[in-house]
């Protein structure tokens, strides 16, 4: 570490030597100048003294200088009587010894005698004062004769003066010898003393500060030891940190490579169905929208194919949503397998699936995947023990003739796709702009069943029910009537399903339930009594919760027995209805009679049947149109007539037209007939009076 007293310490007593060294030297130095200046001043003096007194042996002296010997010039009267003025005017001054130099440099006068006749020519004082100035020089002698004897170690200073003429002009120069030695030796002393004092002085000055950088050096130390203390923390915590960013960046580099994993994962699923792993609503959308903005820039034709199973709802129903969900991957399978020209196959959800083929050439092409589609259906799907046969439907839009946008030709296709199921199971059909007519006729139909509902547009006509054997009426069948204002006379065929695709079935049938039962009771009260009485049942009524309420309602308000209500419902309320078997076990305890509907076109399987608390069997139409004409519409009477009477069902045949046909009926064992035989559904009034006044 730094040692700051140290270095302090050896610059300062450095200084310290150098600053008295100094001083002590300038304090010298000023006091020998003024010194010198003082006894240069006392040498002026006397010398002015000494030619005032001595002036005539003096210039006589200078006067014969020239051209004689020293031993003349020592002896002569001038030279005897200046050394005795000397010796007079001298004694007892400072001055010690006196030269006298002529203007050639010869000395020609000295208190020393000897040194009579020497040359100072080349002397610089001499020359100095031969210019007229005066000059002094301090010196230090071992020995030196004085007019006074002999002296050893003495300090003197020389001045040389120059000795003008009556014409100013310089004859000489005189150098006057002045002791100094007891002013140098004080001066010594003084400057020892000086030295002394600034030594001390700097000395102690140099103790104080050390004691402050001493001190200084303590807290910086301390200092240095706290940073350092603070450093190796720092280091440690440094160190820490760094392992703990290195790991945390090898879990953040783990996490990212999940999460690109995920990413990946979710981008799949963003793209495709999880269960049949086919291209979802999505994916599907997007490709369509890049097909048609390729067909647009090629002036090309994209074809969709919307397509839908005909009965898978009824599987999912009765078999349950595990084997709906085999189901729907098995087709899905089949259908990459079997469809070979298309461009892209997606399920949209549910049942529906979807085609989409580009670069269409010709309606054929078109008609020819389509027709693949169906083929992919020929073969029975071999599910958990079942053999599930299906069909599909398919409607077909073309850009850019039916649509130029996504949404236009997906809405076309699915138009098409239902008019294709109209036509049967396992067809397929090209849009054609009437289907848009026709499903703006749907809406608008639909809506004006909405107001018939509020207005008195709707009414129940009444179609008789005979027993086989005697003809007597048994009961009536109440069919929905709408006699429109702007539309006339509409078929229930016609507006009966679009109500329940719209569920406005919901609040037509309660209407129709409790508009029968209060007709047949306000017949009751005028003394016409139909023994029994059946309306349709919708399965969307059948599915909502406040249904029983309803019903018990409708009861209670029109004071109806429930024995004389029977419910009509076909064999898909059955499949569809949760829960179906003991809602209808609800019905049966309240009293209602319960009738399956067009017999024989669904799918019930026996130890359905078996279970269902049903009491009559309605054979469908359609078997009975073939009575006498088609041996095999006979041979299924006759099974459904064994198999009544065996599970102790009651049953009753629709669409009875002819003698024949009812003669076949009866003898088969039908009990009840029903239809244009015995007489159509027809207005109230109309079927009390022909019903009323015939013996029962
Ligand atoms: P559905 O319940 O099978 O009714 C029998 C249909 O056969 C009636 O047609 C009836 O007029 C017709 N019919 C009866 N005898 C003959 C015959 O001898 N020959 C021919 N060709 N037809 C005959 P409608 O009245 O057109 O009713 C059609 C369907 O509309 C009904 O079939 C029923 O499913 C439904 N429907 C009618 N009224 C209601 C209702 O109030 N509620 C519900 N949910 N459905 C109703
Ligand atoms: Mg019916
Ligand atoms: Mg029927």
């Amino acid at each position: 570490m730094f040692n700051l007293a140290r270095y302090f310490s050896i610059l300062s007593l450095i200084l310290i030597g150098l600053a008295a060294g100094l001083l002590g030297l300038l304090y010298r130095e000023v006091s020998v100048h003024q010194m010198t200046s003082l006894a240069e001043d006392r040498n002026v003096a006397l010398a002015q003294v000494l030619k005032n007194v001595l002036g005539a042996p003096l210039n006589g002296l200078m006067a014969a200088s020239v051209g004689q010997d020293a031993s003349m010039l020592q002896e002569s009267d001038e030279s005897q009587a200046m050394q005795r003025g000397v010796k007079a005017l001298m004694g007892g001054t400072a001055v010690v010894k006196i030269k006298i130099y002529n203007r050639l440099g010869v000395t020609i006068f000295s208190t020393d005698p000897s040194q009579v006749g020497e040359s100072s020519l080349a002397n610089p004082g001499f020359k100095a004062a031969l210019g007229g100035q005066v000059v002094s020089d301090l010196t230090r002698r071992d020995t030196l004769d004085t007019f006074e004897g002999v002296r050893s170690g003495i300090d003197l200073l020389a001045t040389y003066i120059p000795i003008a003429g009556d014409a100013k002009a310089i004859e000489g120069v005189l150098e006057l010898y002045q002791d100094v030695s007891p002013f140098m030796a004080s001066l010594q002393r003084m400057l020892w003393i000086v030295t002394t004092v600034v030594a001390a002085v700097f000395a102690l000055l140099y103790l104080m500060q050390l004691l402050v950088v001493r001190r200084a050096q303590g807290i910086l130390h301390d200092q240095a030891e706290r940073i350092e203390a603070a450093r190796s923390t720092l280091e440690i915590q440094v160190d820490a940190r760094t392992t703990e960013l290195r790991r945390s960046n090898r879990q953040l580099e783990d996490e990212v490579a999940e999460r690109r994993q995920a990413e990946s994962k979710l981008n799949y699923l963003a793209y495709h169905d999880p269960l049949t792993g086919l291209a979802n609503r999505r994916y599907f959308l997007e490709r369509l929208e890049a097909s048609l903005s390729d067909a647009v820039a090629k002036e090309g034709r994209v074809a969709v194919l919307f397509i839908d199973l005909d009965q898978f709802k009824q599987v999912n129903d009765s078999l349950g949503h595990g084997v709906g969900d085999e189901l729907l991957v098995s087709v899905s399978a089949a259908l990459c397998e079997h469809v070979r020209l298309i461009d892209m196959i997606a399920r949209l959800g549910g049942d529906e699936f979807i085609c989409v083929m580009e670069a269409v050439r010709s309606e054929d092409e078109v008609a020819m995947l389509a027709q693949e589609v169906i083929a992919a259906f020929d073969a029975p799907f071999r599910i958990g023990g079942h053999d599930l046969f299906l069909t599909a439907s398919v409607g077909i839009s073309i850009f850019p003739n039916d649509g130029t946008s996504v949404g236009e030709l997906l809405r076309n296709a699915d138009t098409a796709m239902y008019r294709a199921k109209a036509l049967g199971r396992g067809h397929y059909h090209f849009y054609t702009p009437e289907m848009t007519r026709d499903a703006q006729e749907r809406i608008q139909i639909e809506m004006l069943l909405r107001r018939a509902l509020d207005s008195s547009e709707l009414s129940v006509h009444l179609q008789p029910q005979v027993e086989a054997r005697s003809g007597r009426l048994v009961g009536a069948e109440a069919l929905v009537r709408w006699e429109s204002p702007e539309l006339g006379n509409v078929p229930p065929a016609r507006f009966i399903p679009l109500a329940e695709d719209s569920g406005i079935i919901i609040a037509l049938g309660t209407w129709a339930l409790r508009e029968t039962c209060r007709q047949v009771m306000r017949w009751q009260a005028s003394g016409f009594e139909l023994p029994q009485v059946s309306v349709n049942l919708s399965v969307k009524q059948l599915e909502r919760p406040e249904f029983v309420g309803t019903l018990l309602e409708i009861l209670d308000e029109t004071g109806i027995e429930p024995g004389r209500l029977k419910l009509e419902i076909t064999e898909s309320v059955v499949m569809a209805v949760d829960d179906a078997f003991s809602l209808l076990d609800r019905l049966r305890r309240i009293g209602i009679s319960l009738a399956l509907d067009d017999f024989g076109t669904g799918y019930s399987s026996l130890s359905y049947l078996k279970m269902l608390p049903v009491q009559q069997l309605k054979i469908d139409r359609s078997f009975v149109v073939g009575i006498g004409t088609n041996p095999e519409d006979e041979a299924i009477i006759r099974s459904v007539m064994a198999l009544a009477q065996s599970l102790d069902f009651e049953v009753v045949a629709e669409g009875v037209e002819t003698a024949e046909q009812a003669a076949f009926l009866s003898e088969s064992g039908c009990h009840q007939l029903q239809g244009f035989l015995h007489g159509s559904a027809v207005a109230p009034a109309e079927f009390r009076a022909r019903w009323a006044s015939l013996p029962r």
